[in-house]
């Protein structure tokens, strides 16, 4: 028996259901190699690989949790909600995740418009052919279409020279609330966490205001160990969680081979003092 956070436990990434690159059975597979004992795929807002990873993760012998990622906008940036444990049949959580996809294909071809006038001309066809769901076209598909086409050489690149705030590519959108993606996790069951609080590009006031209303709304984790967040971030965000009392989550955010840094599973495990997030969803972990 392990002590509590002495689980290699991977609770973030991505399949071709959203911006990975991988099918969620190939990622169930990858995972298991790499020594993963309990696994989430959570796809940007969408459900629909949930039944697929978790029969391929049966398969293999290796438990698993419902996932997924909300985008939501708070304080005029874009913030990422992580639930897990929730039922993958709730129908209001599968409505929400349908409204907040909604927007995606108008918003990309604006952003093709917008690189258009910068010179980079057919980038919403382009960004399409690395799309698996056509509910969903991501910055990221657009990021490999530039690099497919040597406009950058890798995909960080892309969104430091194009599609962030300010630079050509780069369309402004609004997401889910907060209130609303806390909800519609938690009233399926599930429990909703801060993805990658390290990556947020807000003030120490903002980021305050940020896990108070998220605590207030229901939410109840925050992600500290995180292939988003450097060793200084573990620490910091470590002292997050015991400051507002949540429990912490691990979980590399692995989208491609080529691309992410972190593989699956290899990640520092959780600082002892902190309660892991499977503690509080131990009913709900499939084996
Ligand atoms: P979207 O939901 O369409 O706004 O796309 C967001 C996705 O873009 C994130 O989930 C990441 O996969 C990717 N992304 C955002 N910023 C960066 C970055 N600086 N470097 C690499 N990928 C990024
Ligand atoms: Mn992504
Ligand atoms: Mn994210
Ligand atoms: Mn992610």
């Amino acid at each position: 028996m392990h002590p509590k956070n002495i689980l290699n436990a991977d609770l973030h990434c991505h399949s071709v259901v959203s911006d990975g690159t991988l099918t969620p059975e190939v990622l169930a597979e990858r995972a298991k190699t790499n020594g993963v004992e309990l696994w989430a795929l959570t796809d940007h807002d969408e459900i629909s690989g949930q039944h697929r990873a978790m029969a391929a993760a049966r398969a293999r012998g290796m438990a698993y949790l419902t996932g997924t990622e909300i985008s939501v906008t708070f304080a005029g940036e874009t913030v990422h909600i992580v639930g897990l444990g929730f039922d993958p049949d709730d129908a209001a959580l599968a409505q929400g995740l349908r409204d907040t996809r909604g927007g995606r294909e108008q918003r990309a071809m604006e952003m093709s418009e917008s690189l258009a006038k910068a010179g980079i001309h057919g980038a919403f066809e382009g960004a399409l052919k690395f799309v698996g769901n056509p509910e969903l076209i991501s910055r990221t598909h657009f990021a490999r279409f530039l690099v497919e086409t040597g406009v950058c050489r890798e995909t960080p690149e892309v969104f430091r020279k194009y599609l962030t705030e300010g630079k050509p590519g780069y369309v402004p959108h609004r997401w889910a609330t907060l209130k609303d993606a806390v909800t519609w996790i938690t009233q399926a069951k599930g429990v909703a966490i801060i993805a990658h609080p390290g990556r947020y590009n807000f003030s120490a006031n903002e980021e305050y205001a940020l896990f108070t209303e998220f605590k207030a709304h229901g939410g109840c984790g925050v992600e500290v160990v995180t292939g988003s967040h450097t060793k200084q971030e573990f620490v910091k965000y470590a002292e997050t969680a015991k400051e507002f009392g949540l429990a912490a989550s691990r979980g590399s955010d692995f989208h491609s081979p080529d691309e992410s840094h972190t593989d699956l599973g290899k990640l520092p495990f959780l600082p002892g003092e902190l309660t892991p997030v499977w503690e509080l969803l131990a009913d709900r972990i499939q084996q």
